[in-house]
């Protein structure tokens, strides 16, 4: 019987050598304490010993068992501390990563401007209507009461592609393209890119305008009208104005008017910017004109429009003396506003 005691004290320390790992252990634990396990099975054969090697041998045994527990506590406490370790550093978030802050989008000037724009008009139940950037010589030109050969076509420096297609020069193409297509009553605003060639201090070849619109039946719509609206819509965009409206030509309107504003940088007291008028020109605008109709094939009808350059109004309301800084993309321009 002692034979087999030093047997299973061998056992048990080449087990506990070959433990790595938290299931290991518990195979031993089974092997030799669990219910058919090896010191277990001792225990069993206590009963059939004579009093006197019993008692020797079971004193033996409780010793070997509290020997043995007290180890597998120990290592177990020490492989639970390992495999934790080794599960926190494979999950490691490294918060000490250098994290580049991202500036902020608040929108391009130009956008944000445009937006206020379209906020004005969609308030005042206008919808928005888009068109093709290449266009045809018609829809840019000769419907809007610019037949070949009209002296006005020189006023717009056009991009021409072959087959007298052009990059649109205003957005009114855009109200040919409407009316075509709709019923009365028409009531749309058209914002987008439009294309010249001109690049200085406050012209660039691609810049953005808000055109409008309203057709409705004779006598339905006027200029008075149009008078109110534009007013209303000029205070909103820069206050406090004084606004007034000056006689003017543009082939597809008539009557046309130029409408100015109090100068907003000296309060109409006269400065470089106003070129010391107190005035600053901000949009041109009309009763739509009878050829304009024609050319749609309207009748009995009467209308008005307005065109204004979003670039415009942004320096403006900015107080941006170049242009160009709203294109060239320095961030620390942009981040101004
Ligand atoms: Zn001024």
């Amino acid at each position: 019987m002692l034979e087999r005691l030093q047997e299973i004290r061998k056992k048990i320390d080449s087990g506990f050598a070959d433990v790595g790992s938290l299931k290991d252990l518990e195979n031993l634990r089974v092997g030799i304490v669990g219910k058919k396990g090896a010191l277990s099975l001792l225990f069993a054969e206590l009963k059939n010993l004579a009093t006197e090697e019993k008692k020797e041998v079971a004193k033996e045994l409780n010793t070997i068992r509290e020997d043995f527990e007290s180890r597998l506590h120990t290592l177990k406490d020490k492989l639970q501390l390992t495999e934790l370790c080794e599960k926190l550093e494979s999950e490691y978030i490294d918060t000490s990563l250098f994290h580049r802050l991202k500036p902020k989008s608040l929108g391009h000037p130009i956008n944000q401007i445009l937006e206020k724009i379209i906020e004005y008009f969609v308030s005042l139940n206008f919808s928005i209507q888009t068109g093709p950037l290449v266009e045809d010589d018609f829809h840019n030109f000769e419907a809007l009461n610019l037949p070949k050969f009209h002296p006005a076509r020189d006023m717009q420096d056009t991009f021409y592609f072959k087959d007298s297609m052009l990059l649109r020069t205003h957005t009114s193409p855009v109200q040919i393209r409407t009316m075509q297509d709709s019923h009365l009553p028409i009531r749309i605003i058209a914002p987008g890119a439009v294309f010249r060639r001109d690049y200085d201090l406050t012209h660039s070849p691609m810049f953005h305008q808000v055109e409008g619109l309203v057709v409705d039946k004779t006598g339905k719509v006027s200029f008075a009208h149009l008078k109110y609206i534009l007013e209303d819509f000029l205070r909103y965009m820069f206050g406090d104005v004084k606004v007034r409206f000056r006689s003017s030509f543009f082939p597809f309107t008539e009557p046309s008017a130029e409408v100015d504003i109090s100068c907003v940088f000296c309060k109409g007291d006269g400065c470089r910017v106003c070129s010391h008028t107190g005035w600053l020109e901000v949009l041109g605008c009309g009763v739509v004109d009878e050829n304009v109709f024609k050319a749609v094939e309207y009748k009995d009808v009467s209308g008005y429009a307005f065109g204004l350059g979003v670039e415009r109004f942004a320096m403006l309301i900015h107080r941006v003396s170049d242009l160009r800084s709203f294109y060239e993309s320095d961030l620390r321009v942009l981040e101004q506003f």
